[in-house]
C-alpha cells in the first residue's frame, strides 16, 4: 500500500492547503504484469477518458507484483485531485508518485457520485501523518 508516499505532496495540489486537512481514497489499483502490458494500458487508457466506473473496477492485489495504485485525495469543497503511485514489491523499494492530475469540479463530482463515502478516509486520523510530523519534531 502506497498511502504513505502521498505525505510526501505537503500541499494539496487541487487547493494549496496542508494534506492533512484532506481525506484519502484507495480508487483503484492495477498489478505490473511486465509480460503483459495491455491492461496496464487499458487501466492509463481508462484514466485518461475519465471512464470512472471501468477504472473503479480495477482492484487488483496480487501480493508479489508491482503495482500502480491510483488514490483520490478529497478537499473540503469536494474537489478530488489524482495520485497514481508504482508501488513497487521488493520491501526496500519506496512508493513513487508517477502521476498527479487536479479534476475539474465537474469530474471530481462524477467520481463522487460513485464512491461509497466510508471509502474516504480522514488523513490525519486514519493515516496518522499529523502525528508522525509531531513524533519527528521531538
Ligand atoms: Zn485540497
Amino acid at each position: 500500500m502506497g498511502a504513505s508516499v502521498l505525505s510526501k505532496l505537503e500541499k494539496c495540489p487541487g487547493c494549496g492547503d496542508t494534506i492533512a486537512d484532506h481525506s484519502v481514497s484507495l480508487l483503484a489499483s492495477m498489478v505490473i504484469v511486465r509480460e503483459d502490458k495491455r491492461r496496464l494500458h487499458a487501466f492509463f487508457d481508462a484514466l485518461k477518458c475519465r471512464r470512472w466506473t471501468e477504472l473503479l473496477a480495477s482492484q487488483d492485489w496480487e501480493g508479489g507484483e508491482d503495482e500502480v495504485e491510483l488514490y483520490g485525495i478529497r478537499c473540503n469543497g469536494d474537489r478530488v485531485t489524482l495520485v497514481v503511485v508504482r508501488s513497487p514489491f521488493e520491501l526496500l523499494a519506496s512508493d513513487e508518485i508517477i502521476g498527479v492530475e487536479v479534476l475539474t469540479q465537474e469530474e471530481s463530482r462524477d467520481l463522487l457520485a460513485l464512491v461509497d463515502e466510508e471509502k474516504w478516509k480522514a488523513v490525519a486520523r486514519d493515516y496518522g501523518w499529523v502525528r508522525n510530523a509531531e513524533r519527528d519534531v521531538d
